[in-house]
Parts: structure tokens; C-alpha cells; sequence
């Protein structure tokens, strides 16, 4: 494919999705894109959350039916092997957002643990991501990255807890070959991510990359990181693996930082971050032999860009080195015709409980209503497609 490629080819977008489907897809977007509809709808998932309100059907048939796979392991795998026959990977991920107990932070590591196991044996080349918070409070987590890593934390009992977990998921993940994406969350908790991440890229990503770390490029200090993990990976002699966002709390960020009289992390414009985003693209392109990277975007632009440093910086073991990733619901117009011309793309598949699943749609939801979002485009592809197939 080069660079004036077609990846609005919307036959093969949509080839996934029967008449029904498609049509179904149209009318959620069409909600999502007003507001004051779109307004209830958060309202009805907040209640779930926190009025045990009995939405859940609801829910169910609608925002979660478009951007999560199920509700449990085997409605999940069924959405793995159908996306295997369009060549499209799985990034599987179990939702469970919210979690505060010892308890449920172990049975998260089991969980995932048995799933990196059934991939491996079941669905190899399928990746798993996860989220740290999952396994520790957030509460903990944001007081653990004003401490010193070495002195500090490494003596500390609870967080010896989490880095076992951790390494129980990694080495798991190593021993079966599946390729973990950690997820990035809030900033406050980011520095710890990143030691935790490193630490165990430097020990499991001898010959390529088996964990990811996630760089936000809306924060201002990620080009200054993605340089550092660059020279320490060399020295240290790992692969980093480096799953490349925009980032998904760009309200928060600026939420909290108004809060604590502090400057706030994510940059003033969409222009910043679009160019610090296409501009990290560059730099794990042109540096392909020492890193591997996943190109996490709905953006057409900059899916465009990385097809032009392919070309350009002749990456011809691209399928292994570069991979694309989009979210399940979203833009599948890149998804499946990357696929179709022999890239490595994937859909971001979360599956879970729908309570526990909330914060996620919720996120989504706002994302696909926000002005400058995609979802206008979604909506026109979605209609045209329709128009194509006779059907309205
Ligand atoms: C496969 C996959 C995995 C993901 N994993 C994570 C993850 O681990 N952590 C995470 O945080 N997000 C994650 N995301 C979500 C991602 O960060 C974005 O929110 C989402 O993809 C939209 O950005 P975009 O690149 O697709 O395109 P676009 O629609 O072009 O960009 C929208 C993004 O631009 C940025 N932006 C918008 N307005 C402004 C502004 N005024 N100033 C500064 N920046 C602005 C925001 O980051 C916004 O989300 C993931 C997305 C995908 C596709």
C-alpha cells in the first residue's frame, strides 16, 4: 500500500458486518452524535453504576453491543476467531475498572493470566492489554509516583504484591509468546507505570518485544520519554515495545491540574498533540531495528504517515515490527483495509461485566460525541455504506 492508498475502500470496511449489523451501527451513531440524547444515555450508565438503576438491558443492547465483545471469556473468543477471518488480530481486554480490594486485584490476575494461556494455546499472534490499575487502587498508585522507585518502593510489602503480579502476568506471557499492552491511565500514576513497565521490558523483551508500554502523546514530556527509553533500552539491551496514543483524558488531565494550581500536562491545542503524535511515529519508524511499535489511532492522517516512513525507512518485516490498532466499534475503515494489504492490524476487544464495563463506554460514548471527534465521519462511511448495499 502506499502512501494515496485506499483505506476508504468501504466494502472491505464493512464486509464484517451483515445488513443488520451495519444498519444497527448507523442508527447508535446517529444517537451518539446528539447530544442531549447522548446525555441520557451517560445518565442511564451512571445509574447502573451507582444506583444499581435496571438499565443494564439497555446498555447491553446498544453502546456495549457496539464497543465491547461480550460479556464473558468465550462470547469474547468467538469475536477473536470471526475477526481471524478478515486477518484482523485481537487485542483482548478484560474490563474490570474500579476494583479497590486485595481480592478482586488477584482474581484480576487470574483472569488475565488464564486468558494469556487460552491465546497462546487457542488463538496465537492474539495480543491481551491490561490496565494497572486493575491491580493496585489508583489511591496507591498516584502516592507510589511521587516515591523514589529503588529506595522507596521496592522495599515496600504492597508493592512487592503488585510487581509479582505483574511478573506473574509478563513471565506468563513470555512462556506462552502473547504480546501484553499496558494500557496509560491517568498522569498522576504514569511515572510508576513507566518503572514498572521498564523493569519488566528489561527482563522479558530479550529478541522482540513481549510488553508495551502506552505513551500519551497529548503530555507534554512524552517526546523527552520516548528519546529516554530509547538510549536506555540500548544500554540495558532490550526491545522496547511502544504502543503509541493520543490519550484519552485530555478533560481530566486539565481538570486536575486547575485543581492543584499546577500547569497543566496535555497540550494547549490538538495541533501540538497531532504533531507530537506524528512526530513519535517518525522517530519508532526510522529507529524500527531497535524498537517495536503499535500504532494505536483512528486518525487517517497519521495511519497515512506511518505507511509513508514504512516506505520510506523500507521496512520490509513490517508485519512483525509495525503493528496498527484500532478500537472495537470504531474506524474500521483503517482496521480492514490495513489488513487487506498485508498489514498487521488489530481491534481493541473488551470484554466484561457491563458494570464494570461503564467507565469505558462512558469514555467512548464522549469521545464519539465530541465535535472534533471522528464520528462524523463514522456516520457518513456508515450511511454510504448503506446507500451501496440498497438498504436504509
Ligand atoms: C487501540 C487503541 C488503544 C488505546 N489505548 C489507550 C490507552 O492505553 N490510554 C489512553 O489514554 N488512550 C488510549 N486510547 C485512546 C486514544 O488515546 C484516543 O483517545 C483515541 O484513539 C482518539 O485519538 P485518535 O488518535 O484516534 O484520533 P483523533 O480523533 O485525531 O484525536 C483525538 C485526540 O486528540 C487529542 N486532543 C483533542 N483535542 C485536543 C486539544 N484541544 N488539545 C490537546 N489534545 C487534544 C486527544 O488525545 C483526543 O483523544 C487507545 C486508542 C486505540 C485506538
Amino acid at each position: 500500500m502506499k502512501n494515496n492508498a485506499n483505506i476508504e475502500d468501504l466494502k472491505i470496511a464493512y464486509r464484517y458486518k451483515s445488513n443488520r449489523d451495519l444498519k444497527f451501527t448507523y442508527y447508535i451513531f446517529k444517537i451518539l452524535q446528539h447530544p442531549n440524547l447522548l446525555n441520557i444515555l451517560t445518565s442511564l450508565t451512571n445509574g447502573i453504576i451507582k444506583y444499581n438503576l435496571p438499565f443494564k438491558f439497555l446498555v447491553k443492547n446498544t453502546v456495549f453491543k457496539l464497543f465491547c465483545a461480550g460479556v464473558n471469556i468465550d462470547e469474547a473468543f468467538s469475536k477473536i476467531n470471526y475477526l481471524k477471518t478478515f486477518k484482523v488480530k485481537s487485542v483482548l481486554d478484560y474490563v474490570s475498572e474500579g476494583e479497590k480490594s486485595d481480592e478482586a486485584f488477584d482474581n484480576n490476575t487470574k483472569t488475565i493470566v488464564a486468558n494469556i494461556i487460552r491465546i497462546g494455546k487457542e488463538c496465537p499472534g492474539n495480543y491481551v492489554s491490561i490496565k494497572i490499575s486493575g491491580l493496585e487502587s489508583p489511591e496507591y498508585l498516584t502516592n507510589c509516583s511521587g516515591m523514589e522507585f529503588n529506595k522507596d518502593l521496592i522495599t515496600s510489602p504492597k508493592f512487592d504484591k503488585l510487581m509479582r503480579r505483574m511478573d506473574l502476568i509478563c513471565n506468563t506471557a513470555c512462556t506462552s509468546q502473547v504480546v501484553v499492552f499496558i494500557d496509560a491511565e491517568d498522569r498522576c500514576m504514569q511515572d510508576v507505570f513507566d518503572r514498572i513497565t521498564e523493569t519488566m521490558m528489561e527482563k522479558y523483551n530479550k529478541e522482540h518485544a513481549i510488553v508495551f508500554n502506552t505513551l500519551q502523546m497529548y503530555l507534554k514530556d512524552r517526546l523527552t520519554y520516548l528519546n529516554f527509553l530509547l538510549h536506555d533500552s540500548e544500554r540495558k539491551n532490550y526491545v522496547p515495545g511502544i504502543k503509541l496514543v493520543r490519550g484519552a483524558y485530555v478533560e481530566k488531565e486539565r481538570e486536575n491540574a486547575l485543581k492543584e494550581g499546577k500547569l497543566s500536562p496535555v497540550y494547549d491545542t490538538k495541533k501540538e498533540t497531532d504533531d507530537a503524535f506524528n512526530e513519535a511515529v517518525e522517530i519508532c519508524l526510522r529507529e524500527h531495528k531497535k524498537i517495536d511499535v503499535c500504532i494505536a489511532t483512528h486518525n487517517t492522517e497519521s495511519t497515512l504517515h506511518a505507511i509513508n516512513c514504512i516506505n520510506k525507512y523500507n521496512i520490509t518485516d513490517h508485519y512483525t515490527k509495525v503493528r496498527f490498532s484500532q478500537l472495537y466499534g470504531m474506524s474500521d475503515n483503517l482496521t480492514f483495509n490495513l489488513s487487506s494489504n498485508g498489514y498487521n492490524s488489530s481491534k481493541y476487544l473488551p470484554y466484561g461485566e457491563i458494570k464494570k464495563a461503564i467507565p469505558y463506554l462512558i469514555r467512548r460514548s464522549e469521545e464519539n460525541s465530541s465535535i472534533d471527534g471522528q464520528i462524523i465521519d463514522e456516520v457518513v462511511r456508515l450511511k454510504k455504506e448503506l446507500d451501496r448495499r440498497k438498504i436504509c
